[in-house]
């Protein structure tokens, strides 16, 4: 059985490879799409974690397969990395050391607590980790209401500032915006310790996603990335609303538009 896997659909903006180390994601967030994607409930998923059975000797089996592969590896989509267990288990910390031994490129997406995590900040040197957080607020009591047992938001600059001193190439998962004046405001606090943003929108909340105007946000967050002179990316849902992408469509629809009246007066 292979355990590095090619990602579908929209995790497929993230990551090319990606590779789940644990069951179960205590964190418990409320937008998590973990629980859809293993045909769960919220509470079954975010009730416990476990290790996933022979998970190191098989991911060290593909990495033999993977060598000289140059694609990304991502740690994790369905469960953080940096849950609690991780303390005990340090199942993270050794598929950094495979990624290490093997030379594989790798990154590691993550709302774990800082201290755990800057405990790997060298082997993450070693291995070429890539580090990415996910950052949706800057205001601690809505980060609780979304996210309520992953990491503070200081916690997570925290992360950020120490791992971009220390020379590891750092990003940010900014995903799901929920609210945008946070997400702009992320932006602008974290930016110096970021090397690159991805931003993606609320999915599958329709009640919380209509709360928002998709297409000014699009257009403010793409100003302020350029301004900053940031390097980003961002996600095909959300990239629709924008301006470049309204402009195409309107184009197509004037085009098609006029070849339409051509055709009725030649009929
Ligand atoms: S950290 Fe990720 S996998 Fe864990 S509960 Fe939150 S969204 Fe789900």
């Amino acid at each position: 059985m292979n355990v590095v896997y090619e990602p579908r659909g929209r995790a497929r903006e993230y990551s090319e490879l990606a590779c789940n180390l644990y069951l179960g994601c205590t964190h418990g967030c409320r937008y998590c799409y973990a629980p859809a994607c293993m045909r769960t409930t919220g509470d079954e998923w975010h009730a416990k974690c476990k290790p996933r059975n022979d998970i190191l000797r098989l991911l060290d089996k593909d990495a033999r397969r993977l060598h000289g592969d140059q694609r990304f590896i991502l740690f994790s989509f369905l469960s953080d990395p940096y849950q609690p267990l991780e303390r005990t288990e340090r199942l993270t910390r050794q598929a950094l050391e495979i990624m290490a031994k093997h030379r594989l490129n790798n990154q590691v997406l993550t709302k774990g607590d800082a201290d755990l995590i800057l405990e790997d900040m060298e082997l993450m040197k070693l291995a070429r980790t890539q580090l990415g957080v996910t950052l949706c607020f800057v205001d601690d009591d809505t980060r609780r209401q979304w996210e309520p047992r992953a990491s503070t938001v200081d916690d997570r600059l925290t992360i950020l500032k120490k791992a971009h001193k220390a020379g590891i190439f750092t990003w940010v998962s900014l995903e799901p915006v929920i609210n945008p004046e946070q997400a702009l405001e992320v932006i602008r606090l974290a930016n110096p310790y970021v090397n690159f943003w991805k931003i993606g929108k609320l999915n599958h909340m329709k009640e919380h996603e209509q709360l928002v105007d998709w297409e000014k946000f699009v257009d403010d967050v793409e100003d302020l990335l350029i301004k900053l002179k940031s390097q980003f990316y961002i996600k095909k849902d959300l990239r629709r609303f924008s301006k470049q992408f309204r402009d195409e469509n309107k184009k197509v629809e004037q085009t098609d538009g006029k070849k339409l009246v051509k055709a009725a007066n030649a009929a």
